[in-house]
């Protein structure tokens, strides 16, 4: 008799800078897919969230550790911490500056990884968008994407996201971010080996999801 082997993990990694286009392209190819999807940016800006909102520094690592290991959090279509839908303020300015120092702590990045990984085995399945997903968090996914785009593109399409932030402020907290999140000492932003690097500068949404289902079908998902 031939012996089963455990299904594959079934987790499309899609990491990438800010305003690569990595969330409108991931929940794009989930939807497609029927798969769940996770944002773990999102779960970062829950962190930093919460300790501003207890008026915590969030250059307290221990502190700060602690609360990410007590938080209860959602992240789903609303994201919600301990009760609160901080679903908007997880995105205001003040959290956006607070996030990348939240991200250097090593406790808290350990928790939520503990946490991603706990969701991907509760849902069978994923895409999943971050800057260490195919990296460090499921360095086994069968298919890693790492979208990039140029920094002027990028400093764009944000901009025409946050309406109320100007195009040099973006460009600035986008650059502050990429060295931030590119120079830490744990699980830095990086292109993992084995990852496809999408340059998205040129391409249209639907182009870059279009790929990425197709290297999703040649691994079995979908
Ligand atoms: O993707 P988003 O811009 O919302 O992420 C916010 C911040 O969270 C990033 O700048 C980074 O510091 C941190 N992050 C991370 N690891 C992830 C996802 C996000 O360090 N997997």
């Amino acid at each position: 008799m031939p012996t089963l082997k455990p299904p594959g993990l079934k987790v499309i990694a899609i990491d990438g800078p800010a305003g690569s286009g990595k969330s409108t392209v991931a929940r794009a190819v989930a939807a497609k897919l029927g798969m769940p999807y996770l944002d773990t940016g999102a779960m970062y800006r829950a962190v930093a969230f919460s300790a501003i909102r207890r008026g915590i520094d969030p250059e307290d690592a221990a502190t700060v550790a602690k609360l990410a290991r007590e938080m209860e959090l959602e992240v789903a279509d609303r994201v919600m911490v301990d009760d609160v839908d901080a679903t908007i303020e997880i995105r205001s300015p003040e959290v956006t500056r607070a996030v990348s120092v939240v991200a250097v702590n090593p406790e808290v990045r350990k928790e939520l990884v503990r946490r991603q990984r706990e969701w991907a085995e509760r849902e069978g399945s994923g895409v999943i968008e971050g800057r260490d997903i195919g990296t460090v968090v499921f360095p086994e996914a069968p298919v890693k994407v790492y979208m990039t785009a140029s920094d002027e593109e990028r400093a764009q399409r944000r901009s025409q996201e946050l309406l109320d932030m100007h195009y040099d402020e973006v460009a600035a907290d986008i650059a502050r971010r990429d060295h931030i999140d590119s120079t830490r000492e744990h699980a830095p932003l990086a292109v993992a080996p084995d990852a496809v690097v999408v340059d998205t500068t040129a391409s249209t949404v639907e182009e870059v999801v279009e790929l990425v289902l197709t290297l999703a079908a040649k691994a079995g998902l979908g």
